[in-house]
């Protein structure tokens, strides 16, 4: 369970999140939903432990990642994200990536790089494991960073709309894969974005951010048929 309480956040005058607390079940999917500005970025990085709250918890299964004085860096959370922007290494290869994120769990050899190749073909990419990322598409790249999320089976995965850059076509298709991959791996997640299609096609429960405010989540259903306020029915464009 992924569990946040009260987490705050302002960079100088500006309050970007609000005391925001909500909980995740084990291996649900949670889609964090908001308008440009709304803090989504800052919570997840919040999250990942790239940013330090003011104040607030965040707490996964037994662990304590941030409460009072505590705060675990990003590589002893449990996690991995994955970013709009891919974050790959360029100077290694698409293995090279992918093995990269296994490199504190010290196995040997063979083992991590039968690892590596068995989660490059589960995102289709057996016949690319050499190339490096500029000899890749992006919609290639942003394979090699979901498998480098996936390869060390963390117990939650962050998405910071991993799909933006993507053409309209490759949007849908990776999005099918991300869900099934997820899903598959067993983790938590919890994956922003600003497209309410995409919100409502991957989420078991959305989220929704206004100015640093979690103003409601609920299952899409019920963002559907009863939104919270007046300002997640226009923003969700769905209640009439
Ligand atoms: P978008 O959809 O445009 O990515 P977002 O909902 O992810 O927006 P954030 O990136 O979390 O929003 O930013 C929330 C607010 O915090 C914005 O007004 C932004 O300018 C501000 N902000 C974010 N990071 C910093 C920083 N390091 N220093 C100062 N202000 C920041």
């Amino acid at each position: 369970q992924l569990q946040v309480e009260k987490l705050s956040k302002s960079f100088g005058s500006a309050r970007v999140l609000n005391e925001v607390s909500f909980t995740v079940e084990p291996g649900r999917f949670l889609v964090l939903l908001g308008p440009s500005g709304s803090g989504k970025t800052t919570l997840l990085r919040c999250l990942a432990g790239i940013e330090r709250a003011d104040g607030g918890t965040v707490r996964f299964g037994e662990r304590a990642l941030a409460e009072g004085r505590v705060h675990l860096a990003p590589d002893r959370r449990d996690l991995a994200m994955v970013f709009q922007d891919y974050a790959l290494w360029p100077h290694m290869s698409a293995a090279g990536n992918v093995g990269y994120a296994l490199r504190r769990r010290k196995l040997p050899r063979p083992e991590s790089e039968r690892r590596v190749a068995e989660v490059l073909e589960r995102v289709g990419l057996a016949d690319h494991t050499d190339r490096y990322p500029h000899q890749l598409s992006g919609g290639q790249q942003q394979r090699v960073a979901l498998a480098r999320a996936l390869v060390a089976s963390p117990g939650l995965l962050l998405f910071d709309e991993p799909l933006s850059n993507l053409d309209a076509d490759l949007r849908e298709r990776l999005r099918v894969e991300i869900s099934t991959l997820t899903r598959e791996s067993g983790a938590t997640a919890v994956y922003i974005t600003h497209d309410q299609s995409e919100a409502f096609a991957l989420a078991d429960e959305v989220g929704i951010l206004e100015g640093g405010r979690l103003v409601q989540l609920a299952t899409p259903e019920s963002v559907y048929q009863r939104p919270s306020t007046p300002f997640v029915a226009r923003f969700t464009g769905l209640a009439g």
